[in-house]
C-alpha cells in the first residue's frame, strides 16, 4: 500500500475498520462485502501567491480536485484490487461516508473549531478521498480529536459564522460568495470581507496551519491561477474554464463578485 501511495506522493493514508456509523449515503455503497475503509489525504497548497487582490480561496486557484481524484482512482484502484486481490472502489466528495469524520477516526488529523479537518502535516489544505473494499483489517477507528480551540477563527470570521461545535452555514461567507442569487445586503457582506470566491480566513489565522506544508503534487502546485481578474476570467475558454472548482457556477457569479470588490475599493 505504502508503494502505491508513495508513487503519487500521498503519504497521509490510513486502513479503517469498516463502520455503519461513518455511512450518511448507503445508496451509495458497493454492492457486495466491504469490510474496510482506505482513506487518504491529498495536499493541494501551492507556495505560489496571489498577485491580484481578488479574494479566490486557494482551493480554487488550484486546478479542481475532482479531475485529479478521477486519474488518480483510475491508477490506485487496479493497483491495490491487484495487490490484495479484492476489487477496490473509490470515493471523493460524492461518496456515501463522511470523509472527513473517517480521516478524524482514521487518525489523520484533528477536527477543528471551523469544522475542518486538520493533519499535523499538511494542515487543512487537503482534500479526503476513501476506497471502500472487502480487505479485511484489525485497525479499530480512533477516537476523534479536537483542536486546541484558541478561539482565532471564531474571532476573524467576517461572518460570526463559527459558533460552539457548529458552522452557521447561512452566515458563512464561502457559501454565500458562491451563490447564484445574492441579496444587495449578502453581496456587500461578501465585498465588505474582500472576496470573491470561498474563504479562507478561519484557515489562514489558525495556528495549527502555520507550518502546513506544500502540495508535492504538481496538478496543484502547477496549476495556481496567481494573477485573476474579470478580464482573464471573461477570456477563459468554456473548457478551461471547465478545470476550476468555481466552473459550478457560470462565469456570472464570480464576475459579479469581482465587480462588487473593485466597486468597493473604487470608493
Ligand atoms: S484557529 Fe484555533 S480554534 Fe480555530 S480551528 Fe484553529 S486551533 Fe481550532
Ligand atoms: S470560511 Fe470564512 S466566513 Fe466561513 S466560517 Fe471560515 S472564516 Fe467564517
Amino acid at each position: 500500500m505504502k508503494q502505491i501511495f508513495e508513487k503519487e506522493n500521498i503519504t497521509e493514508y490510513s486502513l479503517i475498520t469498516f463502520d455503519n456509523n461513518l455511512v450518511i449515503n448507503p445508496r451509495l455503497l458497493p454492492d457486495g462485502e466491504i469490510n474496510s475503509i482506505l482513506v487518504f489525504l491529498v495536499p493541494y497548497r501551492s507556495p505560489s501567491k496571489p498577485i491580484d487582490e481578488y479574494g479566490v480561496s486557494a482551493y480554487a486557484r488550484v486546478k479542481d480536485y475532482h479531475g485529479y481524484m478521477k486519474g488518480l482512482f483510475e491508477r490506485i484502484v487496479p493497483a491495490l484490487s491487484k495487490k490484495y486481490g479484492v476489487p477496490f472502489y473509490g470515493f471523493a466528495d460524492h461518496s456515501p461516508l463522511n470523509e472527513k469524520l473517517c480521516a478524524a477516526k482514521g487518525g489523520l488529523g484533528v477536527i477543528g473549531k471551523n469544522s475542518l479537518l486538520i493533519n499535523e502535516k499538511y494542515g487543512s489544505f487537503v482534500f479526503i478521498g476513501v476506497c471502500l473494499s472487502a480487505l479485511k483489517t484489525d485497525n479499530g477507528c480512533v477516537d476523534i480529536r479536537s483542536c486546541i480551540n484558541c478561539g482565532l477563527c471564531a474571532q476573524s470570521c467576517p461572518g460570526s459564522a463559527i459558533g460552539d461545535g457548529i458552522i452557521l452555514a447561512e452566515h458563512c461567507l464561502s457559501g454565500l460568495s458562491q451563490k447564484k442569487r445574492v441579496t444587495e445586503e449578502e453581496q456587500k457582506k461578501v465585498a465588505d470581507a474582500g472576496l470573491c470566491w470561498g474563504c479562507d480566513i478561519c484557515q489562514n489565522v489558525c495556528p495549527l496551519n502555520k507550518k502546513a506544508l506544500m502540495s508535492p503534487i504538481p496538478y496543484f502546485t502547477e496549476t495556481f491561477l496567481d494573477n485573476l481578474s474579470p478580464e482573464c476570467i471573461e477570456a477563459m475558454s468554456d473548457e478551461e474554464y471547465s478545470k476550476y472548482a468555481f466552473s459550478w457556477r457560470k462565469k456570472e457569479v464570480l464576475l459579479r463578485n469581482m465587480h462588487a470588490l473593485d466597486m468597493k475599493k473604487s470608493q
